[in-house]
């Protein structure tokens, strides 16, 4: 017989159905015994009466969290029963036959109420049993939502996904890199990426002009508030645009996001206001502000583009790096300047953030795609020229055969659904987090290793500060 989901039930008045799911409550009102039964879809009330002696003397032992399969006919609730809260508020289910699937032992967290305010240990530790919680749940499903709706989006407007690899090379995005030995190439260390930016403008140089990825990102950053050492990032290029292509298209997209999943929701201004770098500082004292003309209403929206970022800037030991992305071009009338490693300071990136209340969405530029410059930019930041070949080597190589003008942005997805659903942070919507220090309390990573392995690799583990 076919499982029906909860959801549907109530549409099926009088027929015989067979469902599964979790026992959410369990209560008796005389000889009656009631159940409430939990699945992906919702709730439904379950009746047994003392007359099925066979299924009514099983259903004694049931107890929260037991996973069973029940047949049974769904019959309207009387009149004073009936629950508008629910889904099958109207119904319920007078029970033919029950099957034990599973039992459960006490929880050790509740799973009732939002849980905000449960030790977050024991919510990682029991991961599996926190997202059982209707919120975490729903935070889940609302992001896969997001992601199908960019996917969908973006192949619409003629970009195909394509994936880049994980074991890599360094691509700088101003963090550490975690670093992966090879069994094979002793002594040599693959990088997980921090971006796939190199390989995205290699796919431009490829010629395969509109790339996108929902691509997983490795930052090995110090524990500071409300970062993991992964993220997702919706990560895209194009060739042959401008800016103002990639603004309009993202902006487009954003929109059209929430007007879809989130109709209750009220977007500021549109189109999105557009604020030079130098301004926001001077105006906000910041390059994330929040625009929001009423920070306490939660279905407020405000974006804006924060543009014209500097290029460079001093590293505590005073040497020059670059603020965003090496990668990125400057704005046409600083090429002179950079060409001659002039006012340093001044030099302008056709770079660009986007800002939802307060929060960085994305970062994004106009790539250069002149070997020339990309050079100069790497000797500007200390590089001797063997080091800039031998770490970039590739792109000054591809960008001598014919590279297309191009540019792209990556919108992070874990700080997108964090806002949208109004969570305190992003871990609420990431399935299996990590702490702020990088610990997984549930699989008990990071851990040793076997000295085997470590033999395989070729490494040897010096003394470690307890
Ligand atoms: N690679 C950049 C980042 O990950 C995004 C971009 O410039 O497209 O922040």
């Amino acid at each position: 017989m076919q499982r029906f989901l909860i959801k549907d039930t109530a549409k099926h008045i009088g027929e015989k159905v067979r469902v599964c799911g979790w026992v959410n409550t369990r209560r008796a009102h005389g000889k009656i015994l009631f159940i409430d039964l939990r699945d992906i879809s919702g709730i439904l009330q379950v009746v047994f009466v003392p007359s099925n002696k066979e299924a009514y003397d099983l259903a004694q032992n049931l107890r929260t969290e037991w996973v069973v399969e029940i047949v049974g006919q769904i019959v309207k609730r009387p009149e004073n029963m009936i629950n508008p809260k629910i889904e099958t508020g109207q119904v319920e289910l007078s029970v033919e036959s029950l099957k034990i699937l599973s039992e459960s032992e006490t929880l050790p967290l509740t799973i009732e109420g939002d849980g905000y305010d449960i030790n977050e240990e024991v919510r990682m530790k029991y991961r599996y049993l926190d997202l059982r919680r209707e919120r975490l749940k729903n935070n889940l499903i609302v992001r896969h939502k997001v992601i199908k709706f960019f996917r969908d989006f973006l192949d619409k407007e003629g970009f195909a996904e394509i994936e880049t690899p994980m074991l890599t090379k360094s691509t700088p995005e101003g963090s550490r890199d975690f670093i992966v030995p090879s069994r094979l190439q002793p002594g040599k260390f693959y990088a997980l990426p921090q971006s796939p930016q190199q390989y995205k403008q290699l796919l431009m140089a490829a010629g395969l002009e509109k790339y996108f990825q929902i691509a997983r990102c490795f930052r090995d950053e110090d524990s500071r508030g409300d970062r993991q050492f992964e993220h997702t990032q919706l990560d895209l290029e194009m060739s042959f645009v401008e800016r103002e292509d990639i603004l309009e298209l993202v902006e487009r997209m954003f929109i059209k996001m929430i007007e879809t999943l989130y109709p209750n929701k009220k977007i500021q201004e549109i189109p999105f206001p557009r604020i030079p770098y130098k301004e926001a500082m001077e105006k906000y004292n910041s390059d994330k502000p929040d625009l929001r003309k009423d920070k306490n209403d939660k279905d407020l929206l405000a974006f804006c583009w924060i543009i014209d970022f500097p290029f460079f800037e001093k590293t505590e030991d005073g040497k020059w790096t670059f603020v965003h992305n090496p990668f990125s071009a400057q704005k046409q009338e600083f090429i002179p300047d950079l060409l001659n490693k002039k006012n340093i300071e001044k030099i302008v990136a056709n770079q660009y953030d986007i800002v939802l209340n307060g929060m960085e969405l994305a970062s994004g530029g106009i790539r250069s795609h002149d070997p020339k410059i990309l050079e100069k930019v790497f000797e500007i930041m200390g590089y001797k020229k063997e080091e800039i070949w031998e770490k970039f080597g590739h792109m000054l190589t591809a960008f001598q055969f014919g590279t297309p003008p191009h540019g792209g942005i990556a919108p992070g997805i874990d700080r997108i659904v964090t806002i949208l659903q109004n969570e305190p942070n992003i871990r609420e919507v990431i399935a299996f987090p990590k702490t702020g220090d990088g610990r997984d309390f549930m699989m008990q990573a990071p851990s040793e290793v076997d000295k085997k392995q470590l033999k395989e690799l070729h490494i040897s583990i010096g003394k470690t500060k307890k």
